[in-house]
């Protein structure tokens, strides 16, 4: 094992280009302040991410993916995350709508892209670009391919959803460079990391039921994946 986070284990394989994702039922919130499990999380949202992937892939997006292994193990190729978490609002809820005082659900004029410094200790910190290249996090460059990457990837996943009868009110995503310095999406795609809405009833159905102690939590995630797996069919 090279590295062990909240929801994931990361291993290393016989190839140095290549890596073993697993995913784990362990859920937190708050930055760790709440812990729990979701059963069958794990497998869920390997499944789910693979497919986002798979997607995203058809659309001409670059990303670590190779194909997953097994139910809760994925091949991905090796990267160094860049320190950011790029953050996409397309309705403002969570922490915008405590930062802003507005009311969750509210429409916006275009979607907003926001960086945080990945840094458990400081608890993930809002930052800028200045503060992202001044604190060497990523260069002008890197920011630019993210920026047109994290657009490109907005427009592809509101329309993905959409066809599944949900709205995508936010998400996070992350990039990785490989040893060769191509810029790829890494990490999950899953409802651990994007707020995910039935278009009908505005019902969560994503960690926020989770967070918020709303309960159904397992149902949610089943329910995303089984109107993902229907569009496949
Ligand atoms: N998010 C995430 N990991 C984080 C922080 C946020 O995946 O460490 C996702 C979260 O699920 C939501 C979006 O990013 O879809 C925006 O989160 P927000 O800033 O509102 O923070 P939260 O309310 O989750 O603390």
């Amino acid at each position: 094992m090279l590295y062990e986070g909240k929801a994931k284990q990361i291993f290393e394989t016989e190839d140095p280009n290549e890596i073993i994702i697993h995913y784990k039922d362990d859920a937190t919130a708050g930055n760790g302040a709440k812990k729990g499990t979701i059963e069958n999380k794990g497998i869920l949202n390997n499944k789910i991410t693979v497919m986002i992937y798979r997607h995203l892939e058809e659309q001409g997006i670059k990303t670590h993916l190779i194909r997953m292994l097994n139910e809760r193990d994925q091949l991905c190729r090796k990267v160094t995350i860049l320190p950011l978490e790029v953050i996409v609002r397309n309705v403002i809820a969570g922490s915008a709508a405590a930062r802003f005082q507005l009311k969750e659900g509210t429409e916006i004029r275009c979607p907003i892209i926001e960086l945080c410094w990945k840094d458990d200790a400081l608890g993930d910190p809002l930052i800028n670009d200045f503060h992202a290249i001044a604190l060497n996090l990523a260069t002008r460059e890197e920011l630019d391919e993210i920026y047109a990457m994290t657009e490109k990837i907005n427009t592809i996943l509101i329309a993905m959803w959409k066809e599944m009868g949900i709205r995508l009110i936010d998400f996070k995503i992350e990039f990785g460079k490989t040893a060769e310095g191509e810029l790829l999406l890494a990490d999950e795609i899953s409802p651990d990391t994007c707020r995910l809405w039935d278009a009908k009833t505005n019902e969560k159905l994503d960690k926020d039921r989770f967070r918020r102690d709303l309960g159904q939590i397992e149902e949610a995630y089943q329910e995303i994946f089984s109107r993902l797996e229907k569009k496949e069919a």
